[in-house]
């Protein structure tokens, strides 16, 4: 068996030369990630079947240095996708709205002359801290977003989003756990998101099940 059960695909953002909407993915983390993956062992159930896992039947983490999400991490089974959050100075702002402008998701309004962020709507691209001409609006250290489950195919659907963010060490903890849940619970014919949604079975149990945030 020469093909891996699990796949790393991450934008060029994450790695040199880049790309210019990239936010400062750490170095280690994309190094800690790649590293995870290649020391995972095959599942269990196919360690002694006699064939690779199928296409379908492989772990795909899809790593993202921004919301563009050029590596499809909404469709992938583990989708990481940087992002940063906003600090406003609302002593410094003065309420000129280029952030506003700028901001592809109408996540930021001017309320009396001051910026306010919708934490709801923010995917955390960064673009508003670049237009800020003041320095009132700064980002805080890069984190991720997750999606899990997500998958093309017969049947596709979108990864469930995490609503916290994680740090790079939760998120590398995140993924370490998606790695022992595909050794443990994989089986042939079965793909990650029919652990991570199991209601997807007859027997099944609605929710995400609680390995996913121990
Ligand atoms: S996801 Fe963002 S950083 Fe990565 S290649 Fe696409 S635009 Fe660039
Ligand atoms: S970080 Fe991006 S999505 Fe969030 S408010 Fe700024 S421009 Fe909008
Ligand atoms: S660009 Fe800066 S100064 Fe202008 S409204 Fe936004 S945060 Fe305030």
């Amino acid at each position: 068996m020469t093909s891996s059960p699990y796949i790393l695909e991450s934008c060029r953002g994450v790695k040199p030369p880049g790309c210019p909407r990239a936010l400062a993915v750490p170095g280690e983390f994309a190094a800690g990630i790649e590293g995870l993956l290649s020391r995972a062992p095959l599942p269990e159930a196919f360690a002694t079947l006699g064939r690779a896992p199928r296409h379908h039947e492989r772990f795909r983490l899809s790593l993202c240095a921004c919301a563009n999400g050029c590596a499809r991490p909404h469709v992938a089974d583990l989708g990481l996708v940087a992002a940063v959050d906003l600090v406003v100075d609302g002593e410094a702002c003065t309420g000129c709205g280029a952030c506003a402008a700028v901001c592809p998701d109408g996540a930021i309004a001017m309320v009396d002359g001051v910026a306010v962020v919708d934490r709801e709507r923010c995917l955390g691209c960064g673009h508003c801290v670049a237009a800020c001409g003041t320095g009132a609006l700064a980002a805080g250290p890069v984190a991720f977003r997750a999606l899990l489950g997500g998958r093309l195919g017969r049947r596709p659907r979108l990864g469930l989003e995490l609503r916290e963010r994680l740090d790079p060490a939760s998120a590398l903890e995140l993924a370490g756990r998606c790695l022992e849940a595909c050794a443990s619970g994989l089986r042939p014919g079965l793909r990650f998101g029919d652990l991570v949604f199991p209601s997807d079975r007859p027997t099944g149990l609605p929710g995400l099940p609680a390995w996913v945030r121990p």
